[in-house]
């Protein structure tokens, strides 16, 4: 789960990180008289979406007047914000922060993600800000890493050694210390699946600070966190995506125009990739769940053909917990009830394969039937080309 910056920064303000905060505002009028309470001769305004690259993409501004702060925040509220991020439909953005501005000296990144295999990995770079991922790429030996213990958190020698091989001075290493072990705290106290500021910064009058948060949060760990009901801002998510969370499908819109309904987040992604080497594209990445339900199976199909480009579906599931023959049920239960007139090949395996076949052989519905993978991904991309 995605959270705003505004958001994020708040959280690691309780953990002691030395954050540039702002002020939130929701409208144009709401941001001048955000300024003018700053009261600072220049400031940003930022919005708050949930992707990054904002600065890149026109979402970050300098104003130098509350007038100005009107002007812009109208502009950036006015229409969705492209980025690198979005892809080219942009997101709706319907908040902007303004900071102070502040003269910066240098950015550097700090990160934190979990990594299965080591525990927690505190990330830094001397080399921050909006290039970062530039810096990933092409000289990964620029970022530094920490291993952190989850028992005993960051140690405060292995926050020093971090500081110090970014080239902090002496008289910077206490806040740049608190800032990691505050990054830490956060991510094991919200359960987070990342924690990153970038930039850290050193302004031009030698002021240490947090100009930009990103947070994510585990959504396994949803149960235990009430508070991630606060922080969630569903305008920015695809309805959708919202709909099958609620259903308990994990749902993502993709470009394609091949609706898939898989069981299983490995068995949907290679399918996603089979079906592109037959030469399509996906619509959408659907896991049902290893225990789907029937009543699942119906409200899969609706959530596929609300998308518009859909123009066919491939239906693959692999029977363990979840019966081909109950499933079979319920694919024609749904066709008949929805009376779906897209294209389908379906393709099952596993427990009471047989059965579940006859039901779909015997339905005396428009049902194409796939044995294997590839033979599935060729069938429904020869389907969705035939449509064209
Ligand atoms: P994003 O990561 O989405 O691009 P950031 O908050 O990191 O957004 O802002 C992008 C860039 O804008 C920063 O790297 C920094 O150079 C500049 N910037 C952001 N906030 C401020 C600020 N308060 N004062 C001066 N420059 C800023
Ligand atoms: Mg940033």
């Amino acid at each position: 789960m995605k959270i705003h910056e505004y958001q994020a920064k708040k959280i690691l303000s309780e953990f002691g990180v030395a954050v540039q905060e702002g002020i939130v505002a929701n409208s144009a009028a709401e941001a001048e008289a955000a300024f003018t309470k700053l009261g600072v001769p220049t400031a940003v305004v930022k919005a708050q979406v949930h992707a990054g690259g904002r600065g890149k993409g026109g979402g970050v501004k300098l104003v130098k007047s509350a007038q100005e702060a009107n002007s812009v925040s109208a502009t950036i509220l006015s229409r969705p914000l492209v980025t690198h991020q979005t892809g080219p439909q942009g997101v709706p953005v319907h908040k902007v922060l303004v900071c102070a501005a502040v003269d910066i000296a240098k950015e550097y990144y700090l990160g934190m993600v979990l990594d299965r295999s080591l525990g927690l990995v505190l990330m830094a770079s001397a080399e921050g800000g909006v290039e970062i991922e530039e810096v990933a790429q092409k000289s990964p030996e620029k970022i530094l890493k920490e291993t952190v213990d989850v028992r005993y958190g960051l140690l405060p020698f292995q926050a020093r050694r971090m500081a110090m091989q970014l080239g902090f001075a002496e008289n910077e290493l206490d806040i740049v210390v608190k800032t990691m072990q505050g990054i830490t705290q956060a991510f094991i106290a919200y359960d987070c699946s990342l924690v990153e500021i970038n930039p850290f910064v050193r302004t031009k009058d030698g002021k240490i600070m947090a100009i930009d948060a990103k947070i994510l949060f585990d959504d396994n760990a949803d149960f235990r966190h009430p508070v991630y009901e606060e922080l969630r801002d569903n305008s920015e998510v695809n309805e959708a995506e919202i709909r099958a969370a609620k259903s308990k499908l994990s749902y993502i819109k993709l470009d394609g125009n091949i609706g898939c309904m898989v069981n299983g987040a490995g068995l949907a992604m290679s399918t996603m990739d089979i079906i592109k080497r037959a030469g399509g594209e996906p619509a959408n990445f659907l896991d049902v769940g290893g225990g789907v339900q029937q009543d699942q199976v119906i409200e899969a199909f609706r959530i596929i053909v609300s998308d518009p480009h859909v123009e066919a579906i491939l239906v693959n599931i692999f029977g363990g917990i979840a019966k081909c023959d109950l499933i079979a049920q319920g694919i024609v239960n749904a066709v008949k009830e929805m009376g779906l007139k897209h294209p389908l090949v379906v393709r099952l395996e596993g427990t009471n394969m047989e059965m579940g076949m006859k039901i779909l052989s015997s339905s005396g519905l428009k049902i194409d039937t796939a044995t294997g993978m590839a033979d599935a991904a060729q069938k429904v991309v020869a389907a969705a080309k035939a449509k064209k």
